[in-house]
């Protein structure tokens, strides 16, 4: 098992410059926009690998549960995602700990836009997304809240998937609209990279649409 450890911390943007071919989608939106199915269909499509970052914080604010870590200690939160690594196989590891069961909880849904609200804990995640790129050549298909804003500014395209409410709703059925309303609110008014349209990312309305449909239009983008 191949595992991309953490880099020493790198933040600005002349870090996340490609080297190389620059083959990086980035894709953000608010929960249940459809960038994980959208994501996962390019992945295949261009045979590049997918980075679901969402799943990132996940893991921290899940390791931070289960270790009875107060979410405003950032000292306890940072040490947390120090010990993070995504495995070959897109699986997250604490400090050796498999966290992927405990991703989904409730309990992890309403932590986890605490502990991404935290700007110590984004640094050490974005170092670590800048390198699983670079470990790949600046191709893949990464998905979050701040991958076009932040992450990859350069990013050869950039998608800001948005859907109605009642279709995101009905999409995370098994989380709730008031919980995915709520962490939309929490990720868009935070302080730290906080979710926005970026400068030059294409917004793409899902509501109604198919995957095929919406990954074939932004395959015409690459054209
Ligand atoms: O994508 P997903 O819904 O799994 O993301 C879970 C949470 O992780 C988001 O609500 C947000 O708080 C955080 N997140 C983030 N930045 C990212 C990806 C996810 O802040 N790039």
């Amino acid at each position: 098992m191949i595992s991309y450890l953490l880099e020493p911390t790198l933040t600005t943007s002349e870090d996340a410059q490609q080297v190389g071919e620059n083959l990086i989608i980035a894709i953000d939106g608010p929960a249940g926009a459809g960038k994980s199915s959208v994501a996962k269909a390019l992945s295949a499509q261009l045979n590049i690998d997918r980075l679901d970052t969402g799943s990132m914080y996940r893991a921290v604010a899940a390791a931070a549960l289960s270790h009875s870590v107060d979410l405003h200690d950032f000292e306890r939160l940072v040490a947390l995602s120090r010990g993070l690594e995504v495995t070959s196989e897109g699986r997250c590891l604490v400090h050796g700990e498999d966290v992927s069961h405990a991703l989904r909880d409730p309990e992890t849904n309403t932590a986890v836009s605490v502990v991404a609200a935290t700007s110590e804990v984004r640094t050490i995640l974005v170092a670590l997304q800048r390198s699983w790129a670079r470990n790949r050549s600046m191709a893949g298909v990464i998905e979050g809240r701040d991958i076009a804003s932040v992450v990859f500014p350069d990013a050869r395209l950039k998608i800001y998937l948005t859907a109605s409410v009642e279709e995101r709703a009905r999409r995370r059925s098994d989380e709730g609209a008031a919980s995915i309303l709520r962490r939309d609110q929490v990720d868009t008014s935070r302080t730290a990279s906080p979710l926005v349209l970026a400068d030059g990312s294409r917004e793409l309305d899902t509501t109604g649409r198919s995957i095929a449909d919406v990954t074939s239009e932004i395959l015409s983008w690459l054209q």
